[in-house]
């Protein structure tokens, strides 16, 4: 999860947590709308505590704030997409590495508890909850080896991640991805650093090759649905 600005109110980070959530869990689409009064509505306080959980979202690139419209869930360009994939793949070749540096038997033993809740939610339909799962894989290897900054950077660019996939309806199965969990984590236990590098490089080029780079309309914009019949 993009962890929230300590100096922001409780009830603005559990709008921030809450609304990434949704995005993750690919229960609010890319374009919907996301109205200041409703939001407060729903969480009983004022739109004030909304427009801040808003600009967090925003600097977290999960959401758009356009002048006069108001806020909406981000619509990455296929660029973007790309250049956030790039990114990650830099950045876990050096998390593999790091981690078999420096990962002791407790380490590994988290991983392997880890995979197994993975595993076990995979495997059942509810997609609730998969995709935040798969991404704390990653988050958790950082998070062991207590690099807390590439923690923090992860979960925000894996956040994205899920934007990307959802709005590019990724063909990849859930059962896959674990799967390539559970070859890196036996080359990490090996501390056979080349082999987890490899499999680590190979699994984010898998995900990103199963998307389809022609945008999803999202459903609550009538005008785009139909505008895509035209073209
Ligand atoms: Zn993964």
């Amino acid at each position: 999860m993009a962890a929230a600005e300590s100096s922001l109110p409780d009830s603005t980070q559990i709008i921030v947590a809450a609304i990434t959530a949704a995005i993750i869990e690919h229960r609010l689409a890319p374009g919907a709308k996301l109205t200041e009064q409703k939001i407060a509505a729903i969480y009983g306080v004022s739109r004030t505590i909304v427009r801040q959980a808003l600009f967090q979202l925003a600097r977290d690139h999960l959401v758009t704030l356009e002048p006069a419209r108001g806020a909406f869930v981000s619509q990455p360009s296929v660029e973007e997409a790309q250049q956030v994939f790039a990114v990650r793949r830099m950045l876990e070749q050096h998390l593999v590495e790091e981690f078999c540096e420096k990962a002791v038997a407790s380490d590994f033993r988290a991983l392997r508890a880890h995979l197994k809740q993975e595993q076990a939610v995979v495997s059942r339909v509810d997609v609730t909850g998969r995709t935040r799962l798969l991404g704390d894989f990653h988050v958790l290897m950082a998070e062991r080896i207590g690099n807390h900054v590439l923690a923090q950077i992860l979960s925000e660019l894996i956040s994205r991640c899920a934007l990307i996939t959802l709005m590019y309806q990724s063909s990849r199965a859930a059962q896959h991805s674990s799967d390539e969990h559970v070859n890196i984590l036996k080359a990490l236990e090996a501390r056979d650093v080349a082999k987890a590098k490899a499999l680590m490089e190979a699994h984010l080029l898998a995900t990103e090759s199963s998307l389809l780079y022609h945008p999803r309309t999202s459903s609550a914009d009538l005008a785009q649905a139909l505008g895509s019949y035209a073209a």
